[in-house]
């Protein structure tokens, strides 16, 4: 089969779409015939390389991926070939205190498909019964590749962990990425007021269209002081942070008195400087999320699936142009997710 990989960390041209041998299907793994996948944040780090990430190469990423069963495991009882699934890629032990208590993406051996282990942009995929969710046969495979991923970790962050009220006010940073496109749609859908910046006209269009109430161009004001002067100096009562270093400080001045800042990622740098007395002194709570648990996914992906939620694509490549793919994300063009299809299926 044709695979996505790399031999090695690096910039973009380590990329390599090339011959690789076909998966292994143990007892309790699918065999899946790849239709589409879809690129996150994660994708480049990988590539790149994280301190303590020892990967086995050449490997194959990809944490987003959906397409059709070919071949089942004897020991999976949930699916059989013909079915449309889509990968749904936090590992779980299923045995510590975590796991026991229903906290799947707390386990203490917690792992990614396609960070920490081989991934599914490839033309087959072995992929184990428990990380496959099925697809409903009227949803485009688009959809059911790029929806997993960032939909699991918004709705754990502003349901779950934020315990988002309606009549509340979120801020939603960096609504054009993955996670700032679905969570402000998933915002929106709790009833709360939603803000949300970009970069520019068309992302900020954009997102006025699938919820937010408010929109900020970061790039021409401060979205802190246009916060406070939205909401009568008040502040809001949840952030989503998943940029990090450049927007952290920005992001505490934002909160109301009792706020919440909720955070799943640090993509512009994780050692941002913290004013504690700002945190302290106006009862601010930091809380922070990965992924989402099998119950969180079944529950936000079932909002797809029926069209409550709207998955947008910024643009579909054949598997062979991954590296675009990487700086499309890197340069922060366009709105929503970036697709990759095997390049026999383009
Ligand atoms: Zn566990």
């Amino acid at each position: 089969m044709k695979a996505v990989q790399f031999h090695g960390h690096g910039e973009t041209d380590v990329i390599a779409y090339e011959e690789a041998p076909d998966p292994a299907v143990g007892r309790n793994d699918v065999l899946v015939d790849i239709e589409a996948g879809a690129l996150n944040h994660l994708d480049i780090w990988t590539r790149r390389g994280l301190p303590g990430l020892d990967l086995e190469m050449p490997h194959v990423p990809g944490s987003d991926g959906a397409g059709v069963v070919l071949e089942v495991g004897d020991g999976v009882s949930r699916f059989e070939p013909g079915d449309h699934v889509a990968l749904s890629a936090g590992v779980s032990c299923g045995e510590c205190e975590f796991c026991r208590d229903g906290e799947e993406s707390m386990c203490t051996n917690y792992h990614i498909i396609g960070e920490h282990v081989s991934g599914v942009h490839s033309e087959l995929a072995s992929i184990p019964e428990d990380n496959l969710v099925l697809v409903p046969d009227h949803v485009d495979w688009e959809t059911a590749a790029a929806a997993p991923l960032v939909f699991q970790t918004a709705w754990r962050m502003l349901v779950t962990r934020a315990d988002l009220s309606p009549g509340e006010t979120v801020l939603v940073l960096g609504a054009s990425g993955g996670v700032g496109h679905a969570a402000v749609q998933i915002a929106d859908y709790a009833g709360a007021e939603v803000i949300a910046t970009a970069s520019s006209e068309e992302k900020l269009a954009y997102a006025a269209e699938i919820g937010a109430d408010h929109a900020i161009d970061y790039e021409s004001e401060n979205f802190a002081s246009a916060v406070r002067e939205l909401t009568g100096k008040r502040g809001v009562d949840v952030v989503v942070d998943h940029i990090g270093a450049a927007t952290w400080q920005d992001s505490l001045r934002s909160l109301a008195k009792g706020g919440r800042l909720v955070t799943c990622g640090a993509t512009t740098g994780p050692n941002p400087e913290t004013d504690i007395r700002r945190i302290f002194w106006n009862q601010l709570s930091v809380i922070g999320s990965t992924m989402g648990t099998p119950g969180e996914v079944d529950d936000v992906l079932s909002l797809v699936w029926d069209g409550t939620f709207d998955v947008r694509v910024r643009d579909v490549l054949p598997m062979s142009e991954t590296a675009t793919a990487h700086d499309m994300i890197e340069n922060r063009e366009g709105f929503g997710k970036v697709v990759v299809v095997p390049d026999g299926e383009y």
